[in-house]
């Protein structure tokens, strides 16, 4: 019922290289101000969106060839409709640590992803090998965990492309879920700028050419916020007083989230993550003052 009110809507666009974009929308969709979007990268499907969109979704690809579908990441709004479209296809799905698709509150969702997103239909997920290849198609997979444990990249060297999932949905630093980790998004971007990519695909509405710049510029932001958040917090500061210093606007839409998804994303998770997960190398002590 309150899928179907969602008033989804799917459409496939050619964006060269041999590539369909797969946008997706709905209410709950835009009113987070996004678009999810799926790839198909010859016949490989490049994730599946969420499971409000199945009926569109399924009828758009009916007469197109997928012969295997890979998930960038486990989260609902990218595995949604695997069960549907590998059983009607007959395809195997692709996940890194396979045996973590049911992590991170996938398996009972929290219940503000279920109204955003749909519940995910249980599919059997094999592991991601290290390269991915069909029908002439070559997709190298780069580990790039931080937002989600199973997430990655596709890069395909012999176009350009890169498919990143939820590496990058803004350009600086952001809350993150309850088990993000903001130093690994920091070498998760940086080991994909490093292969140059010409043109980025993300998962939400983001298509652009020469994202190096950009990639950087989000590892350094969240680099710098980071350092800083385990710095005050060395110096004795309440975590809220150094989310208020590391991120001097915007408290009210932050804490609103907060609320809203019981305090799984949220910039005070970024602060104690970064705390928690400060690298070794990372001496409080040692720190230049
Ligand atoms: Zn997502």
């Amino acid at each position: 019922m309150w899928g179907r009110l969602q008033r989804t809507r799917v459409r496939l666009d050619d964006v060269g290289n041999g590539v369909t974009r797969i946008q997706m929308t709905s209410l709950g969709a835009t009113s987070l101000g996004m678009e999810v979007d799926a790839y198909l990268v010859g016949d490989i499907l490049v994730d599946a969106g969420f499971a409000y969109v199945r009926d569109p979704l399924v009828a758009a690809l009916e007469d197109r060839e997928i012969s295997l579908i890979c998930c960038s990441h486990s989260h609902e709004d990218h595995t949604g409709n695997c069960a549907v479209i590998a059983e009607a296809h007959d395809c195997p799905v692709f996940l890194r640590h396979a045996e973590a698709l049911w992590e991170e509150g996938v398996r009972s969702l929290a219940p503000y992803r279920r109204i955003w997103w749909g519940r995910v239909d249980p599919f059997e997920a094999r592991e991601m090998p290290e390269v991915v290849e069909s029908g002439g198609r070559r997709l190298r997979v780069i580990p790039t965990p931080g937002h989600a444990k199973t997430q990655v990249a596709l890069y395909e060297a012999a176009t350009g492309d890169v498919f990143t999932g939820d590496l990058l949905i803004s350009p600086g630093a952001a809350a993150v879920l309850t088990w993000g980790n903001p130093w690994q998004e920091v070498e998760s971007l940086r080991r994909v700028a490093a292969l140059s990519p010409r043109r980025m695909l993300t998962g939400h509405g983001l298509m652009t050419e020469d994202p190096v710049p950009l990639l950087e510029l989000k590892a350094d932001r969240i680099e710098s916020a980071a350092r800083l958040s385990v710095e005050l917090t060395a110096d004795g500061r309440e975590p809220r007083e150094v989310v208020r210093d590391v991120f001097p606007n915007g408290e009210l839409k932050d804490r609103f989230f907060e609320w809203l998804t019981s305090r799984e994303f949220s910039r005070l998770n970024f602060v104690l993550a970064a705390v928690r997960h400060a690298p070794a190398s990372f001496n409080v002590q040692t720190l230049e003052r």
